[in-house]
């Protein structure tokens, strides 16, 4: 596995790779592996002829009060576990070389970001799309792969990569588990004692969601009250930031479930703050009178 840290480097290694016909999966990630991680790894790594993975903490995504300086990082064991996963270059970049000090372009998508984690993270988006574009012009892969569990990210990613022709395929695959249902992330690593099986309680409330739309319930409200109430019995879950029912075109909320929906939500267990989502196709309602259908 190649190691590189010069961007220049990546770029020629790319050029060279394209050269030869191959196809180049990319999955660009902040590190700390888990399983959700190597899931996407081991896809492109079946997928792809080469497989470059990047670990890069991204400054710019981070609010001045977020967790940039305090982010788990643990580039050694990355690197070996991306080895395990058959991976060709793995690019680890670093700051300055990213964003030297005259540094002055952003992408900034408009629309999908301002809702969900948008409002209540100002600029977070802008950081990630201004990366992962940066990420792209370096690598230049045929397949990117992200993530589910962020879900925004992976629609305003794919927002992004159309509305600038980029011509990239995403695939976005789904989110992986532990065992009590909590969605892995590399912040879990932040979660104390009981906290980690007092946090199941936020997938817990999407599959009530689930159950409640399987059932005939169809108002979000009700639903988002309800989902409300469950985590609320969990007095580990100091804050719930947002519980959203969207549409999967323009992120917006839905009164009435219909068609794909996204359900997402924020909250902080303890100190760390967690997200999780499910999307869901839901049959319309029935109209109450058949005859009166057109
Ligand atoms: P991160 O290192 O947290 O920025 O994540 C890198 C990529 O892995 C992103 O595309 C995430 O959406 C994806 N990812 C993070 N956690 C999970 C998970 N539990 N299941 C699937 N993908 C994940």
């Amino acid at each position: 596995m190649k190691i590189v840290t010069d961007p220049d480097k990546m770029k020629t290694y790319a050029k060279i790779i394209k050269k030869e016909n191959k196809l180049i999966g990319f999955i660009p990630t902040m590190g700390y592996f888990h399983e959700g991680h190597t899931s996407l790894i081991k896809t492109a790594r079946k997928q792809s002829d080469i497989v470059i993975v990047s670990v890069f903490v991204n400054p710019i995504q981070f609010g001045v009060n977020e967790d940039f300086d305090s982010y788990p990082r643990d580039t050694a064991r990355d690197e070996e576990l991306a080895r395990a996963c058959g991976v060709d270059a793995f690019f680890c970049p670093k700051k300055e070389d990213m964003y030297p000090e005259d540094y002055s372009t952003y992408v900034d998508v408009e629309g999908l970001t301002s809702g969900l984690c948008g409002k209540s993270r100002p600029g977070h988006f802008r950081g990630v799309t201004t990366v992962v574009a940066k990420l792209f012009n370096i690598v230049r892969p045929d397949i990117a792969y992200f993530g589910q569990k962020d879900a925004q990210q992976a629609f305003v990613i794919k927002r992004m990569v159309e509305d600038l022709n980029m011509g990239i395929t995403l695939k976005i695959l789904p989110t992986v588990r532990e065992k009590g249902g909590l969605a892995m992330s590399s912040r879990n690593i932040y979660l104390k004692g009981s906290e980690r099986k007092d946090a199941a309680i936020l997938y817990s409330s999407l599959k009530l969601a689930e159950e409640l739309i399987s059932s005939g319930e169809r108002d979000a409200k009700k639903i988002i009250k309800k989902m409300r109430e469950l985590i609320s019995t969990v007095p580990a879950v100091s804050k719930i930031e947002y519980i959203s029912i969207v549409d999967t075109g323009f992120l917006k909320d839905v009164a009435i479930i219909g068609g794909e929906v996204l359900i997402a939500l924020a909250a902080r267990v303890g100190r760390t703050r967690l997200i999780d989502n499910v999307i869901l196709n839901v049959k319309s309602e029935k109209p109450e009178n058949d005859h009166d259908r057109p």
